[in-house]
């Protein structure tokens, strides 16, 4: 087995050591920032390990709105446009995807992906500590029709064994006594038995020190990486601002970085960075135990150890990486008013804003490319955590498979996961 370099030390990154190491290979991890799961959407994320609430970003009431995400008439969604080809290219193929047809089909390969992951993750439970918890999720409706047309959903995801079951008002009270401090009106919810809950961050923190206990997995941090050198066809190593890295075997696992990256190595690739944001704040009495999904307010509650971890906002367009603070603001309101009597507001409030790297059909990239000894396991848009285990197994079986020769991947959707069975 050869030495593998991972760039990327987010969550996509370190499982894709943790498999690699585990299949054999000696594996270095590299990283700008001075930790793993530091600086990228790993660290403040909504905490779900959400196997079967996995719908596609691109839908068809996602397409439906666009007009009033453009206008500012949904504080939860924004979309700017913008004139960058790469955008245009992304959004074009994105609008492809919003069908019904192909929104079902992605949902349902991501949550085919999402059970691959739930056991991966179980295993480390026992090995790792990272606030794991197995409450379920309750999301919940404001109006009989979205309720209805989640149930259309919910009953083609039991048929994968979700276990999803429709609450009525009543009932979703009945599981949940924190709804009773809910400040919205709610039709009613689904219940989703078998979704989990964690800390990302922690996650890859303490996967760290057992990559280096138990399988010498090495890291270089603070160490940025500017581009890729190939020659004729071949990776021959990695250019880090401080220092070259020579190796003839990488995988970019670089998040919302991945796309840039790959580029220098002549990649392609339909990755947006869509913003979002998240607050946390220590949990009250009266925080929800599952984890809550408010669709109307797009926005995803959490308790992780004695926190409140509080998600949401999509903002799409020009990226300039930055803290809008206005846009905090919006979280930060709508959380006081979807259960106000849940978190400490008014005490230590932690910030946090990360990049959801997307695909147009918000299935991740995993595989070689058409550099030899170039590989990719990244674009997990909204689930990252959730589906970097099943992922990263994939992508160590891809290695071993394709390592000694070059893989032609004409084009994305040649390297997309598909479903079992295609
Ligand atoms: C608001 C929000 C809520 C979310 N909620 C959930 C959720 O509840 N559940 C879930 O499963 N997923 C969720 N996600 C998505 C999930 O967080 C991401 O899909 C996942 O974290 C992506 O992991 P990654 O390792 O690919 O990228 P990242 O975590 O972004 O890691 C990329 C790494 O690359 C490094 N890097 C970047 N550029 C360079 C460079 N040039 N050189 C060296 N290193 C570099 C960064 O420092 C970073 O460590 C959410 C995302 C957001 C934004």
């Amino acid at each position: 087995m050869s030495r593998i370099v991972v760039l990327g030390a987010g969550v996509v990154g370190m499982t894709s050591a943790y498999a690699l190491a585990k299949k054999g290979h000696e594996v270095c991890v590299v990283d700008a920032a001075p930790g793993p799961a530091e600086a990228g959407a790993s660290f403040g994320n909504g905490a779900q390990l959400s196997y079967y609430y996995t719908d596609a970003m691109a839908s068809p009431s996602l397409a439906a709105n666009i007009p009033k995400y453009i206008l500012r008439l949904d504080p939860a969604f924004r979309v700017r446009l913008t004139l960058s080809p790469a955008f245009m290219a992304w959004g074009l193929r994105f609008l492809g995807n919003a069908t019904q047809k192909a929104f079902e089909r992605n949902t349902t390969d991501i949550l085919e992906l999402g059970l691959q992951s739930r056991s991966g993750i179980a295993d480390l439970s026992e090995k790792l500590e990272f606030d794991y918890s197995k409450t379920g999720k309750i999301t919940l409706f404001s109006s009989k029709k979205s309720l209805l047309k989640a149930e259309g959903l919910s009953k083609l995801k039991n048929r994968y064994g979700a276990g999803q079951v429709v609450l009525t008002r009543e009932q979703a009270l009945e599981k949940e006594p924190a709804l009773a401090h809910y400040g919205h009106f709610f039709e009613g919810a689904i219940w989703s038995p078998h979704d989990e809950a964690g800390d990302s961050s922690l996650f890859c923190r303490n996967l760290r020190v057992l990559l280096e206990r138990d399988y010498g997995v090495c890291f270089l941090f603070n160490t940025k990486v500017r581009r890729i050198q190939t020659r004729a066809n071949e990776l021959v190593g990695v250019t880090a601002e401080t220092e070259e890295i020579q190796c003839s075997r990488a995988v970019i696992s670089l998040g919302a970085w991945t796309a840039p990256i790959a580029k220098t190595a002549g990649i392609s690739l339909p990755i947006w960075p869509v913003q979002g944001y998240s607050l946390t704040v220590p949990a009250l009495t009266l925080a929800p135990v599952a984890s809550i999904t408010d669709t109307a307010r797009k926005t995803v509650f959490c308790r992780i150890g004695d926190r409140l971890r509080i998600a949401g906002l999509a903002d799409i367009g020009p990226v300039n990486g930055k803290f809008k603070e206005d846009r905090f603001r919006t979280l930060l309101t709508t959380a006081k008013g979807i259960f106000p009597k849940a978190g400490d507001y008014d005490g230590e409030v932690h910030a946090w804003t990360g990049f959801r790297p997307v695909t147009p059909d918000s299935k991740p990239v995993v595989g070689p490319t058409r550099v030899k000894g170039l590989y990719l396991n990244c674009g997990h848009g909204s689930l990252g955590w959730t589906l970097s285990m099943a992922t990263a197994e994939k992508l160590s079986e891809l290695v071993g498979t394709f390592s000694a020769h070059c893989s032609l991947i004409s084009d994305l959707d040649g390297c997309h996961l598909r479903r079992s069975g295609t």
